[in-house]
């Protein structure tokens, strides 16, 4: 029975470290320098790990007794003192997280992500004056919109015969080749400026640009233009082929119109189809023109109409018309 007695009286046990609290010890520091009820029993108080961990209470009750208490906040000084650290903390990450952001805008861009293109990117943007200008005209002139409705249509960017294509790839390569010449000193190759892929699901996945407008630690702003590589744009109700560095050329021109950090396009925007339509079907001619050796300055029967507004006209009187308007008047950048 004196072990049962013995049991039912813990006032002689001293409690483990974990449950000793920061305001128990510190009174207990107070009430008795010597400690002497925790040196009392060696293997308890020998159990807290001082060394681990300094926001904890941690003792040894070795002659040299050592104790680390958590911070304190105890008065104004000490509040200032804690915020001017806290403040200085958050600035310290705020830098690196923005020279995270250039790190990123590097990575990301197109030397590294064929077909991407960030803000570090000489193409992006580049001819974003021109669209707004259109954006802001077409508030005004309904016209524009008409034509825009007009133009944007499968069957006149199927201009080529099919057994032309072999021909017509090399001319639209060079068409295409020329037109980014003026990114090379920049870094920028054909492999590069856009990413060629093999989705199988041009309009879709492919022949398309995306935005990523999503900014964090790991992600950062950027155009991504996606064109099918296969040889296999044509279409066989049309019998016609579109050879994909027209479609890259067209793709590019959307990449150059996107100004610097433009949400991502959720629906059909104003103005988006209309220079970049207007210079597909300039391409085309241009490529038609070539394979049959024809003159420039003639007009290709297509046996295509442009209806709008109340007027038809032909596609390559369309195509002749603003390849001279183009050469007059240059664009807006
Ligand atoms: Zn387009």
């Amino acid at each position: 029975m004196t072990d049962e007695t013995d049991l039912e009286d813990h006032s002689h046990i001293p409690r483990p470290a974990s449950i000793v609290t920061v305001k128990e010890f510190r009174k207990s520091q107070e009430a008795s320098s010597s400690s002497q009820d925790l040196e009392s029993d060696g293997s308890s108080v020998d159990s807290f790990d001082d060394e681990s961990n300094n926001t904890r209470a941690s003792v040894s009750c070795s002659s040299s007794s050592r104790i680390l208490l958590p911070p304190l906040v105890s008065d104004d000084a000490d509040s200032a003192e804690q915020l001017r650290k806290g403040v200085e903390q958050q600035r310290v990450e705020d830098v690196k997280f923005l020279e995270d952001k250039n790190d990123l805008c590097n990575l990301l861009n197109f030397q590294n992500y064929p077909g991407c293109h960030t803000i570090k990117s000489p193409v992006v943007g580049s001819r974003a004056a021109e669209l707004l200008i259109v954006k802001k005209a077409m508030k005004f002139e309904a016209v524009l919109e008409k034509l825009q409705e007009a133009i944007y249509k499968d069957y006149f960017i199927y201009l080529i015969p099919i057994e032309k294509k072999d021909e017509a790839d090399e001319i639209a390569r060079e068409l295409f080749l020329n037109y980014i010449s003026k990114y090379t000193i920049y870094g920028c190759t054909e492999r590069n400026i856009v990413e060629w892929c093999y989705s199988g699901m041009p309009g879709c996945t492919s022949n398309k640009v995306h935005i990523y407008d999503v900014e964090n630690e790991w992600n950062t702003w950027r155009v991504h233009a996606l064109v099918e590589a296969r040889h296999g744009n044509h279409n066989e109700k049309y019998y016609r082929y579109l050879p994909p560095h027209i479609v890259a050329y067209h793709e590019l021109m959307h990449v150059e119109e996107t100004p610097h950090k433009a949400g991502e396009i959720t629906g059909k925007e104003n103005g988006n189809e209309l220079l970049t339509v207007i210079k597909t079907i300039i391409l085309l001619d241009i490529v038609y023109k070539k394979i049959y050796g024809v003159e420039e300055a003639s007009e290709i029967n297509y046996n295509q109409f442009i209806i709008t507004n109340g007027t038809k006209i032909s596609l390559g009187r369309f195509a002749n018309f603003y390849r001279e308007q183009e050469k007059k008047l240059g664009n807006c950048t």
